[in-house]
């Protein structure tokens, strides 16, 4: 069984124990674990805590790839597209590709598909919308995310317009605001807002921890909800949302990790630990 998992977990026989102790359904986890096929993996907390990869995470990753497990990437990040995602993991010395990263962009682009869609993003951003068809003039989708100072009253106006006519509305994230060197700052949650406000439309979110952005990363791994396992810190963003999707939950003590918050199928001192578990339940093959 794996160095450094926990005690209560490891001794459990097939029994997978919550942090709080209490059994979880022991034959809902093994039958669902015995099917893992693919295993949805968060970045930040997980993989690399402050710049700095977890340690054993590249060995890890590198192990669960080799043992034929499906991996995507998933992070909320919508400042910056999968290619420069995938080049920051390179660098840390992670072996992965980029069609292996998965972004609120990559979920908004699935949900769009061929049609058409209006977006107020950040140019860098437009790579990932591959696919989507962009345009100014009546889209069935209005898609926001972090435009910053191109947020300008023509802009939001024209968004507004295609509100009444008849779009969708979709947003990256609806985050009310970041520090940046200026200082506090107005997210792109705020602008989405205004925009709910004036059309009385609700929009449609689509990074973690919404089902879709998990239904629609199976999708890319061509994989069913019982298949797949997610690994992360945020016991909201990442266990909460997969759980409720079907996913085994894996959380991590890493990261931004809080004892009292999980209600994970599983808990693990770090992602270096899981091989091991999942050595060990191919072996109760
Ligand atoms: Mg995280």
């Amino acid at each position: 069984m794996a160095q450094g998992c926990s005690a209560r977990m490891t001794a459990a026989a097939g029994g997978l124990t919550t942090p709080t102790g209490s059994a979880r359904g022991v034959d809902g986890v093994y039958h669902r674990r015995m099917r893992l096929a693919g295993l949805l993996i968060d970045l930040d907390g997980t993989l690399y805590v402050g710049g700095e990869p977890v340690a054993g995470a590249r060995e890890a990753v590198a192990s669960l790839k080799d043992s034929g497990l499906a991996i995507r990437y998933v992070t909320n990040t919508t400042r910056e597209p999968r290619r420069l995602v995938c080049e920051r993991l390179l660098s840390l010395g992670f072996e992965v590709e980029e069609r292996e990263i998965f972004t609120p962009a990559r979920a908004a682009a699935g949900k769009i598909g061929p049609r058409s869609c209006f977006a107020l993003v950040d140019g860098s951003l437009l790579e990932d919308l591959e696919g989507v068809n962009l345009t100014d003039g009546r889209p069935d989708y209005v898609l926001v995310g972090d435009l910053g100072e191109g947020f300008t009253y023509e802009r939001l106006n024209l968004a507004f317009r295609h509100l009444m006519e008849g779009a969708d509305l979709m947003a990256l994230q609806k985050n009310k605001f970041w520090r940046t060197e200026g200082g506090m700052s107005l997210d792109a949650g705020p602008f989405v807002a205004a925009l709910e406000y004036a059309s009385g439309k609700r929009a449609s979110v689509v990074g973690k921890p919404e089902q879709d952005f998990f239904r629609l990363a199976l999708d890319d791994l061509g994989l069913m909800a019982n298949q797949v396992g997610m690994v992360g810190d945020d016991a909201e963003a990442d266990v909460g949302g997969a759980r409720k999707a079907g996913l085994l939950g894996i959380q991590v003590r890493t990261g931004k990790w809080q004892a009292d918050a999980s209600e994970a199928d599983l808990v693990l001192d770090s992602i270096a630990d899981l091989p091991g578990v999942v050595k060990s339940w191919g072996g109760e093959g």
